[in-house]
């Protein structure tokens, strides 16, 4: 009798190393079927955005290439999860499907629907936790909700140890070739006309090979320094790994002990680690709050906001969107989300408060860009983000604190050069004047080649009364 396959079902840990399901599967020394599902069909799940699509489709590339290497193929197919992996089932006879856990809560739905579906022709399931540090479930008060405050969470996940230490990659199994599959190119996840991916393509290496020599170069070259620097967009001071864990080409265990071999390797390195980690750590914290709201992405958490007066102002979303608002450091932000898919964190939070305070639009609407725009795009960061810069979060920035634009460039980007890279229009103008145009000379505008109005925006609102306008809309929010 042959021995039965088990069927490994691919989600968003698309890397082999350190894959709880697959290691296990290929453990068993059973033929191993590794199969990617793309579901647009399932309830619940949010549909990705531009830029997480691009993704995924260099990802998927990436993995196949990885498991070929290893003498397996990745089978692809399209639709509500639980119909393909029964029909998969039933047609290989498979003995078991296998996959890691989700911490969310559309996603584990679907986990049980397939669980029932093969169930139902006797099929064996295994899911296997995965994506976070630590299981959501673990860390429930005496109520049953999750950590609120970031700073007792982190010192929790932290007083529990280590996470556990990072599996090996199967270096070949043992598969089934010849089963159906569609091509990557099926699925239709890259932009055609227009193609706005060509910033994407020379900013990024996908893949878990790349995210593993990215974590290396950071631990080895810019970590000693990262408390200091992280918040310089002018610099490249951060790890750029967002992308690599949003669609788990890397682990937060393989970041984890990698960062924490670093530190006992050189003790020099261990509070630019401890930083570090803890970002991570907003990662999870962000992923909790999801797990205890899993409309983290539509409500507000603090629900004293639900009668917010926010503006319903098209033209001014799109000057914000295009980069187009006249303060040159939220114009740079802009344009480098557009054109790279990215921005540094600091200018994030620089933009948002802009939309959310400035210009008094629903958090939702900047939330919703940047679901479409970033490459990191989360469905727990990204809300949990927003939510943060719009007070309206768990342990948020309060809503009275409106960043001043022009102090925020002049202190992390001091000499400009980040709004010299992204707004090329401003180039010629000295650092004093480089965050705040309007208030240049003519002869020095003139000089720099700067018509304002014309080669660059006049700012679409006065800071102060903005500022004014943001807390007076707050005051109402108070009253109510
Ligand atoms: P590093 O500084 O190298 O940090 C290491 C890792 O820690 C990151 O890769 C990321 O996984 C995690 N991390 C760091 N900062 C945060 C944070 N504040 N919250 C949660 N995780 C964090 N991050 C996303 O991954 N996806 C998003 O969709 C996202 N949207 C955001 C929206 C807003 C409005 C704001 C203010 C922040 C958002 N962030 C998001 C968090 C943060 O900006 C990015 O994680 C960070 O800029 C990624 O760069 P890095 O990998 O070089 O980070």
């Amino acid at each position: 009798m042959p021995v039965r396959p088990i069927i490994l079902w691919f989600r968003e840990s698309l890397r082999l190393s350190d894959h709880p399901a697959l290691h296990t599967a290929v453990g068993t020394g059973a033929p191993v079927i590794c199969v990617y599902v793309f579901d647009e069909e399932s309830p619940g799940l949010r549909p990705l955005g531009g830029a997480t699509r691009w993704w995924l489709a260099q990802s998927l590339q990436s993995l196949q290439a990885s498991l070929r290497a290893a003498g397996a193929d990745l089978v692809l197919r399209r639709g509500a999860a639980a119909e393909v992996l029964r029909t998969l089932a039933s047609e290989t006879n498979a003995a078991a499907v296998f996959w890691n856990d989700i911490a969310q809560a559309p996603q584990r739905a679907v986990a049980t629907e397939v669980a029932e579906a093969v169930a139902a022709l006797g099929i064996e399931s295994k899911s296997f936790p995965d994506d976070l540090l630590v299981d959501p479930a673990v860390l429930r008060a005496k109520d049953g909700r999750g950590p609120r405050v970031f700073t007792p969470f982190w010192k929790r996940v932290l007083a529990m140890g280590d996470p556990p230490q990072p599996l090996p990659a199967p270096r070949s199994f043992r598969s089934v070739s010849g089963l159906t599959s569609l091509a990557i190119d099926d699925f239709r996840l890259e932009p055609t006309r227009p193609d706005w991916a060509g910033g994407l393509r020379a900013t990024w290496h996908v893949g878990e090979q790349a995210a593993r020599t990215k974590l290396a170069a950071f631990l080895a070259q810019s970590v000693q320094t990262y408390a200091a620097d992280r918040d310089r967009p002018d610099l490249d001071a951060t790890s750029h790994l967002s992308p690599h864990l949003r669609f788990g080409e890397i682990s937060p265990r393989q970041v984890w002990h990698a960062a924490r071999f670093a530190a006992a390797e050189q003790p020099a390195r261990s509070a630019g680690i401890d930083k570090f980690l803890s970002e991570l750590g907003w990662r999870e914290f962000s992923r909790q709050l999801l797990y205890d709201n899993p409309d983290l992405a539509r409500r507000n958490l603090q629900r004293s906001f639900d009668d917010f007066p926010w503006r319903d102002d098209g033209r001014a979303l799109a000057a914000w969107q295009r980069g187009q608002t006249g303060y040159p450091i939220v114009d740079a932000g802009m344009r480098q989300l557009w054109h790279t898919g990215t921005m540094h964190n600091r200018v994030r939070m620089v933009v948002a408060s802009f939309l959310v305070k400035h210009l008094l639009i629903d958090w939702r609407a900047g939330e919703r860009w940047f679901w479409d725009t970033l490459v990191d795009a989360d469905p727990a960061s990204n809300p949990a983000g927003w939510q943060w810069v719009a007070g309206c979060g768990a342990d948020a920035a309060p809503y009275f604190r409106v960043f001043n634009p022009v102090l925020q460039g002049e202190k992390f980007d001091p000499d400009g050069a980040y709004v010299r890279r992204w707004v090329p229009e401003l180039a010629r103008l000295p650092a004093p004047l480089i965050h705040q145009p309007w208030t240049a000379p003519p002869l020095e505008l003139a000089g720099a080649g700067i018509e304002l109005g014309r080669t660059y925006p006049a700012p679409i609102v006065d800071h102060k009364r903005a500022r004014e306008r943001a807390l007076a809309a707050h005051a109402t929010l108070r009253r109510s």
